[in-house]
């Protein structure tokens, strides 16, 4: 065969496994799909390990180091849930086996969706959507199908004030829905003034991500919620970050009608490049007959001698299925030994921590980077990446140096409302150590944006890439190691 020239690392003749003499008789295949004829890679196992072993070693991940993404909430993923996901009742049940012989799993779920319920204060949980803006469409089309099902037809607008997550305005819009975008106020609140002008028969509700992203938790909620009640609309919380509220605030109680959960941020379960998400919804009692089908239930009370049966049911007003099968199960029991592990009193440190994290971290910087709402902040801070002396510097640059620094940069240009904006999240799993160690590169890159730019310029220096070139990047992107002949 033709030695291929795609592979950096294969060599003609070298293999990593023999395989025995076939023991049943040939027959015939393309001859397209022959070994012989695929431009394989020729390794042997020790050059495959080493190979995959280094790429792993390229990526960055809560496991190498601080990863203060804000909004995302990078916290880290206990080894524990990763056990308890492998037992083999969990790992190894398949969607389509009969009720009767999954009942550990269903008590799982059932027992998750009543503790979501008592988490955040709600009458109904469903566990099915796969990620928090599924979590988003799911609340928003049952926000559709409330006000169908009263005859109230002409609530066509959502709400969405400007610090809330990219998410929002997307999944109204994605629904159907006209988006209205609400301004903040000085202190970055909801202008309440602009949305009781807003505020009419056409409004199906708002979103409403609480604390926003900037951190701040509104000190007029409640307001906000009677606003948009009076006017007949419903209030969808986002609480794909609960990470500021747990066993201090619960969304239910404050009058939220919708909210979703992200298990993979505020309960720990792996996500980015490590897992797939689940975004449960929870919802009060009058939206309960609209959640996604099946919901998880009793259908056979404990007696004295027998456990309770669990079942699939399906409510009366069910908008439908959002995703096949379950929902992803395996985030399900990580998120639930989370909690386990926790019980009530640890998730409120879980809270408290993570906002007494975020406000050393801020306390620490705020000097140096401009804060652009005076506030004491909740899970996360937003400061300003840019000084008004040296216009050259953007937060782009702080973000590539911090690599240099062997941290993950925070999330940047995120919200709009801050210009050059850096939204930092540290999380509560996070020591005094490390949040030092961050708090010193931060203050060391601030120092050489002014007597040494040019190394926030060409950073970073010792990462796998330097400087990509981020439209190019997006807009012709290569995946592969090769490039065509003719290119
Ligand atoms: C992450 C996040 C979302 C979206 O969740 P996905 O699982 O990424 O779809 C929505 N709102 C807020 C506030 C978030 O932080």
């Amino acid at each position: 065969m033709t030695e291929p020239t795609i592979y950096e690392l294969s060599s003609a003749g070298r293999t990593g496994v023999r395989f025995p003499e076939p023991d049943v008789p040939l027959t015939h295949l393309p001859q397209s799909l022959m070994r012989e004829v695929l431009p394989l890679p020729e390794l042997s196992e020790v050059d495959v390990i080493r190979h995959f072993t280094h790429l792993s070693s390229l990526n960055y991940c809560i496991d190498s180091g601080l990863y203060p993404l804000g909004s995302c909430t990078m916290k880290y993923n206990p080894k524990i849930n990763e056990e308890i996901a492998r037992l083999e009742g969990f790992a190894y049940t398949h969607p389509l086996q009969p009720e009767s012989t999954i009942q550990g799993n269903l008590a799982l779920m059932y027992d998750l969706q009543e503790t979501l319920k008592e988490i955040a204060g709600f009458a109904a949980v469903t566990l099915q959507p796969a990620a928090g803006a599924q979590g988003e469409f799911t609340g928003v089309m049952i926000i559709r199908d409330y006000h169908r099902s009263r005859g109230d037809a002409k609530r066509t607008k959502i709400l969405i004030p400007d610090s809330a997550h990219g998410t929002n305005p997307a999944t109204s819009a994605m629904s159907g829905f006209e988006v209205v975008p609400l301004p903040s106020d000085a202190r970055g609140n909801v202008d309440l003034a602009k949305l009781r002008e807003v505020c009419d028969d056409t409004v199906a509700g708002l979103m409403l991500t609480n604390p926003n992203t900037l951190g701040l938790f509104d000190e007029n909620v409640i307001e906000v919620i009677n606003i948009v009640h009076q006017a007949g609309g419903l209030v969808y919380g986002d609480g794909a970050n609960l990470n500021a509220l747990l066993g201090i605030v619960r969304p239910g109680d404050l009058g939220i009608d919708i909210m979703h959960f992200n298990l993979h941020k505020t309960f720990s379960t792996p996500h980015g490049g490590g897992g797939p998400g689940s975004g449960p919804v929870g919802v009060s009692a009058h939206l309960a007959d609209f959640l996604p089908t099946p919901l998880v239930g009793i259908v056979e009370k404990a007696t004295a001698d027998l456990p309770p049966l669990y079942g699939f049911i399906k409510p009366p007003k069910t908008i439908g299925r959002v995703k096949s099968f379950f929902g992803q199960f395996g985030m399900f029991v990580r998120a639930y030994t989370y909690i386990r592990m926790h019980g009530p009193e640890g998730l409120r440190k879980v809270s408290e921590y993570a906002v007494l994290n975020a406000n050393y971290l801020l306390a620490k910087m705020g000097d140096v980077y401009h804060l652009p709402y005076k506030r004491t902040c909740m899970h996360e801070f937003v400061v300003e990446g840019c000084w008004p002396d040296i216009p050259e510097i953007h937060a782009l640059d702080i973000a590539k140096r911090l690599m240099d620094y062997k941290f993950h940069p925070p999330t940047n240009y995120f919200p709009l409302i801050v210009h050059e904006a850096l939204m930092i999240e540290p999380t509560e799993t996070e020591s005094k150590q490390s949040l030092d160690a961050f708090a010193e590169a931060m203050l060391a890159i601030a120092k050489e944006a002014r007597e040494t730019p040019e190394l926030l310029k060409e950073a970073p220096h010792d990462t796998p890439i330097g400087r990509l070139d981020e439209v190019k990047a997006a807009k012709e992107l290569v995946l592969c190691c090769w490039l065509p002949d003719d290119k």
